[in-house]
């Protein structure tokens, strides 16, 4: 039987998450759906200081939003919880038994100021900085004798000497690391907190993790990792290192330079659809440019279009399929969507019918509201250039139109009326008649909102430029 393909997100909930990890999670779970695998989310949470519960709560809703269902882990359960690393003490206290027996690991006693020096000492002479193995050949009674001591001690990774760690990423290709270069490392803090490394690797191996892509900034980690794993003779999972996202400058991306938390993405409107096609390319090829659903995304996603050069953030592409989703949202998914942001002025039954109306003039559903008050408010708000318009028309051009209005709200026929009346054509004809009727001097398409603003409103709206200029 063959194992079916398993790929997870293991992130740690120390925060919202951005479009970094958003997009990790992406390409795993496109991943496993092509390959109709597991996606299996485990949560990373051993740093207890900072791991919140909130943002355990929260990244499983985003990921529900984006529509990245994971088919085993936190909250669902499965044959190698639990999914909570802190939930996962005595395994990783039983595999580190294993690795004493197999004396590939020893206590260090070595004080953090003693550390410090040490890597001083090694970078002043330009040598990467490793532990000098001081404690690595400490016999039983040395060790008992400082543990009667008291001192406090963690527990090192005695990484083979004069070894090469080779593998093959699945992005970047071929990898070679030494051991030497690496040195021995801590697998377990002296708070008996452990190490990433560690628990890392033991979870992917013991959940039969085949595949992980993740940030390119793990990818020196990965050496350790395979170290640990071959120590325990697990499976060792394909890793994938996937390019950072960068902003504009080319740093990577911050919250300050624009990347932006997923809950922050679906407060302003944003539609999942258009998240998606925009993480989905940013740093993987598509030769489909057209709007695609999480099926399409992950029939065409393959490892080879995946790039090794940094992914560029650009808002206005997300944008652009922000718009694209937008064009695509059916009836029910639009109404709801610019719902709550209308509804002050626009009624419930009217809704569908205004949202179709206005969908090519926003992008959010906030922007909905200003075409909500040109078709519906009582006083009616007029921009400074549609003012001016209002100024240079005579009033007797709308005295005209006022008549010229019939009960069917046709606005080809009616414009067609009041230019046969008045004489108006192109702009002095179509400016002036949308400016009277909405206040603005663009907007969507006139024969779609006339029928909205009805007869009464759009007669009254059209004498009243009559009345003021008489007035005056
Ligand atoms: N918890 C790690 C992180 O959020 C996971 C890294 C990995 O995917 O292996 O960076």
């Amino acid at each position: 039987m063959t194992v079916p393909l398993k790929s997870r997100f293991a992130p740690s909930p120390t925060g919202l998450i951005h479009f970094g990890n958003v997009r990790t999670a992406l390409f795993n779970a496109l991943l496993s759906r092509k390959e109709k695998g597991i996606f299996l989310l485990r949560i990373e949470d051993t740093d207890a200081a900072r791991s919140r519960e909130s943002f355990t709560q929260a990244l499983q809703e985003d990921l529900k939003w984006l529509g990245l269902d994971w088919q085993e882990g936190e909250g669902i359960g499965g044959q190698f919880g639990p999914y909570r690393q802190s939930d996962r003490a005595g395994i990783y206290e039983s595999h580190l038994r294993t690795l004493e027996e197999k004396e590939r690991i020893y206590p260090c006693f070595c004080s953090s100021v003693e550390l410090e020096v040490s890597r001083k000492v090694q970078a002043a002479s330009g040598i990467p900085p490793r532990y000098s193995g001081k404690c690595a050949h400490l016999k039983a009674d040395e060790i008992e004798a400082k543990k009667a001591q008291g001192l406090p001690h963690t527990l090192r990774f005695r990484m083979p000497r004069k070894e090469s760690l080779d593998f093959e990423d699945l992005v970047r290709g071929k990898q070679h690391f030494s051991t030497d270069e690496i040195g021995d490392f801590i697998i377990r803090r002296s708070d008996g907190s452990f190490a990433f490394f560690y628990v890392n690797a033991l979870d992917d191996a013991l959940m039969q993790v085949t595949h992980v892509f993740r940030g390119e900034d793990h990818l020196t980690n990965t050496p350790r990792q395979i170290a640990i794993l071959n120590a325990l003779d697990l499976p060792i999972p394909q890793y994938g290192h996937i390019s950072l996202i960068v902003d504009g400058n080319g740093a990577p991306l911050s919250k300050r330079s624009g990347s932006l938390a997923v809950q922050e993405l679906k407060e302003m409107g944003y539609f999942p659809l258009a998240v998606n096609n925009y993480l989905a390319r940013l740093g993987h090829n598509y030769q489909d440019n057209s709007l695609m659903d999480l099926d399409a995304l992950s029939a065409a996603f393959s490892v080879e279009n995946l790039g090794k050069a940094p992914a560029r953030y650009d808002r206005s592409q997300l944008d652009y399929w922000q718009s694209q989703a937008l064009q695509k949202a059916d009836p029910p998914l639009l109404s709801s969507w610019l719902r709550e942001s209308v509804s002050k002025w626009v009624p419930e039954k009217e809704i569908d019918a205004f949202a179709s109306a206005i969908r090519d003039n926003i992008l959010f559903p906030h922007d909905a509201e200003i075409w909500a008050e040109a078709i519906y408010a009582e006083k009616l708000p007029v921009s400074i250039e549609a003012m001016s318009i209002l100024e240079e028309t005579p009033a007797e051009f709308f005295r005209q139109a006022s008549g010229c209005l019939s009960h069917d709200l046709d606005f080809k026929s009616f414009s067609q009326k009041v230019k046969e009346k008045t004489g108006a054509q192109g702009k002095k004809l179509f400016l002036p008649l949308r400016v009277a009727l909405t206040g603005q001097t663009h907007g969507p398409e006139m024969p779609r909102i006339l029928p909205l603003i009805g007869f009464e409103r759009a007669r009254h709206r059209l004498a009243q430029h009559v009345l003021n200029e008489d007035i005056c």
